[in-house]
């Protein structure tokens, strides 16, 4: 089965208000996922981070981690790449402790390099972090770069496959963003336009994809440059039903982290749309 869930604590959350809060209420209103968003930083405490871990198990709310905006993978600075791994550690650390995974992050801009240059420099970078991860024993963490929205940034569909067939799908995990790919590649409308993209990550990652599935999905505004204002539901596309079909059909397992400005209200729309699909 998949699991939907809101990118941040649902807004209708009781007071106070925070991540473990959204924990429990992702629950209460029938979800079963939530992405825990650290864009601006990761402020998290330990302790805290232990107790929502421990609050996600006992609720069966399956929780990821995104990133915070200010990595650069593919930098020329040096501080700027150590501060993108910092991140990333960062968010992992956290992760760990509350049992989340992936963490999702945006790698990096081209700023005038070639993509091949880019991709060289992302895969040194993360190699560094992996082998941080792995020292500290936080194996349970997968990496999750997605599909940026902007045709400026680092991180187009095969960009994303490559770094996880580089390092192994437990290591590092493509995490495609629809909204994204409507905005910055091509228009989605269509259960096939969506089947071609999870054949494409099929083909080189194999069945293990299918399971180890993550995505994010909101429709979207767009220019020619890509990526606009992320939208509710119904107020410009992609659609989420030809989604929900094609994952259906192939069997997919995993997570749709719905990031609509409207949150749990959407993802409850998906969820009961696909509840209604399964029973069929
Ligand atoms: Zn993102």
């Amino acid at each position: 089965m998949l699991r939907i869930g809101p990118a941040g604590i649902p807004h209708s959350t009781p007071s106070p208000g925070g991540t473990l809060e959204g924990v429990r209420h992702c629950r209460k209103i029938g979800l079963g996922a939530m992405e825990v968003e650290f864009v601006q930083g990761v402020r998290m405490k330990d302790e805290l981070a232990e107790t929502v871990g421990e609050e996600s198990l006992r609720t069966d709310v399956s929780l990821s981690v995104h990133a915070p905006y200010f990595i650069n993978l593919c930098s020329d600075e040096e501080s700027k790449l150590a501060n993108s791994r910092r991140h990333i550690l960062q968010s992992a650390r956290a992760a760990h402790l509350m049992h989340a995974s992936p963490v999702v992050f945006h790698p990096g801009f081209y700023q005038g390099r070639p993509k091949a240059e880019c991709a060289k420099r992302a895969k040194k970078e993360l190699q560094r972090v992996i082998d941080e991860m792995q020292q500290v024993g936080w194996t349970d963490v997968v990496l999750g770069p997605e599909l940026t929205g902007k045709k400026s940034a680092y991180g187009d569909l095969d960009e994303i496959i490559e770094l996880s067939r580089h390092f192994g799908i437990k290591a590092v995990q493509p995490v495609v963003d629809f909204g994204h790919y409507h905005a910055r590649i091509a228009r989605l409308k269509r259960s096939d336009d969506f089947v071609k993209i999870l054949e494409q990550a099929e083909k080189v990652l194999g069945s293990d994809y299918k399971q180890a599935f993550h995505c994010h999905y909101s429709e979207i505004q767009f220019t020619d440059a890509g990526e606009g204002k992320h939208l509710p539901i119904g107020m410009g596309g992609p659609p989420f039903a030809p989604l929900l079909a094609a994952l259906e059909e192939r069997g997919y397992t995993g997570k749709i982290i719905c990031e609509s400005p409207k949150l749990e209200e959407d993802a409850l729309i998906m969820q009961k749309a696909y509840d209604k699909m399964r029973t069929k």
